[in-house]
């Protein structure tokens, strides 16, 4: 069994069986003509179950043989042109290699002497992210495993800020966009908040925070005794890549002595875009900040940050134990990244990004990015065009929310005005009112379901107002106008089947 240990003697069997499976994937890759092949839960679970986990096979080609009808040839497949559903990006091949690096050195990233240079270039690309950001001299961060856990942390680091200054926990709330990410919600629990801390803020009809709502928020909460501990602005919502007015919303919170957490998860890519920078402006007079490189810098998952202006508030994650991180460390300079982070054992994921800026340079994935944006405004006027469907606003970055209107009930005017603002409540909520779906409901419902099941492509779903929506979200710069418009035309002949198959549409 110690020929399977990675060593100075077995480099030639890792060699043989890392470019095994390199071979075996890229094979799937030059192949695969669809983004997923419509597998269901149960037609895929009976080959899973069948394995004999108490019988090994002995060998990596048997493994990847059986990997391929356990696990390759049904996956979903985000490099494909037509995947067009969730926040996951194509990855770049320098991140790919430096993905093989980091698992075979397996660096933790908790203190120096697991970690040594891992820990500087983590500390660099921190740096680099926050002097991007325009946070300061004083800014730190740490990398995290993704968007959520940033707001955790950040939560966690607003919410210390606030009961240092005296706050009365059972009185601290956050106010948050109703665009915002659920994760907010989530981060709210799990650190105690009272159950209706999170306040939601209107947004105006492009889903940004409406600042009027904010400061009647901010002043509500001070009428009613309550402390707000951090105002978290969005710039890229989920579901609409909208971007809340930075600059106005960071003025208010300065104004009520408030944190400012941005939830970058999605829109960090423009900290690289060579065109569209501007677009985050605002975004450093936040105190904390979250980036997903995993979303919108086409790194694989995990790799995230959360980056902070005044590295101070960082001691609010640290503890010192005598075995790991002793509390002599900090006098003798020793840089432990533990200190700053939620986790203890963590992933090199950094070194990721540091491939792909020493290979492509952060311009080269700003111009992917701005690729993708490109064509959301191309598949904006596709959609707004035709007369199958209603589309909600205009995208700010790469997500286009849409239904299939049967013809005839297509509102007049232009599309962006049509669509009611959604009923407050963070995050779109679930895709189900009380058991009741209109047959327009019934219908985009189905084209998003009979498509995924064909696996000829792949969207997602929303509500808006309470009504069933597709969403395209576009990451992928080879996906073109054209793959955009066959799609839209998948999606109609399933919308148009199941129109006809049910009653006429009376609740529209
Ligand atoms: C995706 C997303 C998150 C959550 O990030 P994960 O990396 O999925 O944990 C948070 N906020 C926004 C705005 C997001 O789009």
């Amino acid at each position: 069994m110690r020929s399977h240990l990675l060593n100075d003697t077995t480099t030639e069997h890792y060699r043989r069986s890392v470019i095994q499976g390199v071979e075996r994937v890229a094979a799937t890759l030059a192949a695969t003509e669809r983004p997923f092949t419509g597998v269901t839960p149960d037609a895929l679970a009976p080959s899973i179950d069948a394995v004999d986990l108490d019988r090994p096979l002995g060998d990596t080609a048997s493994a990847l043989e059986e990997l391929e009808s356990v696990y390759l040839r049904d996956a979903v497949y985000f490099h494909h042109p037509r995947y067009l559903a969730h926040l996951n990006c194509p990855v770049v091949i320098p991140a790919v290699t430096a993905e093989a690096v980091l698992s075979a050195v397996n660096s933790s990233l908790d203190t120096w002497d697991q970690s040594a240079g891992a820990t500087l270039i983590e500390r660099r690309l921190i740096d680099w992210t926050a002097a991007r950001i325009g946070l300061g001299p004083a800014a730190d961060g740490v990398f995290t495993s993704g968007g959520t856990q940033s707001n955790l942390q950040a939560l966690l680091l607003a919410r210390e800020e606030a009961l240092a200054r005296g706050a009365d926990p059972a009185r601290l709330c956050v106010l948050a966009s109703e665009c915002g990410h659920f994760s907010v919600q989530k981060s709210a629990g799990l650190l105690g908040l009272p159950a209706d801390a999170v306040v939601t803020v209107a947004c105006d009809a492009s889903r940004r925070m409406r600042p009027d709502a904010l400061a009647d928020a901010l002043t509500r909460c001070a009428r009613e005794g309550r402390t707000p501990m951090a105002v978290v602005a969005t710039a890229g919502t989920t579901d609409f890549g909208s971007i809340d007015p930075l600059p106005a919303v960071a003025d208010l919170a300065a104004r009520h002595g408030v944190w400012l957490h941005v939830d970058a998860a999605y829109g960090c890519g423009l900290l690289v875009s060579p065109t569209r920078r501007h677009l985050l402006d605002g975004i450093e007079h936040a105190d904390s900040v979250t980036v997903d490189y995993h979303k919108s810098f086409f790194q694989p998952v995990s790799s995230s940050a959360l980056v902070v202006r005044d590295q101070a508030v960082l001691r609010h994650a640290t503890h010192h134990s005598d075995y790991l991180n002793p509390r002599r460390a900090v006098a003798e300079r020793i840089p432990n990244q533990v200190d700053k982070s939620l986790q203890t054992t963590r992933r090199f994921d950094a070194l990721k990004l540091w491939m792909t800026l020493r290979v492509m340079g952060a311009d080269g994935v700003g111009t992917l990015f701005d690729e993708v944006l490109d064509l959301a405004e191309a598949g904006w006027r596709i959609l707004d065009a035709d007369p199958r469907f209603e589309v909600v606003t205009r995208p700010a970055l790469s997500t286009l929310v849409f239904r299939w209107v049967p013809p005839g009930h297509r509102p007049g005017g232009t599309a962006a005005a049509s669509v009611p603002v959604p009923a407050p409540g963070i995050g779109s909520g679930s895709d189900t009112r009380s058991g009741h779906v209109s047959a327009l409901d019934a219908a985009n419902l189905h084209a998003r379901k009979a498509l995924f099941a064909s696996g000829r492509a792949v969207v997602a779903g929303t509500t808006v107002h309470g009504r069933h929506y597709l969403k395209f979200t576009l990451l992928n710069p080879q996906t073109t106008a054209a793959d955009i418009a066959a799609v839209l035309d998948l999606l109609a002949g399933h919308a148009e089947a199941h129109a006809h198959l049910g009653e006429t549409l009376v609740h529209v």
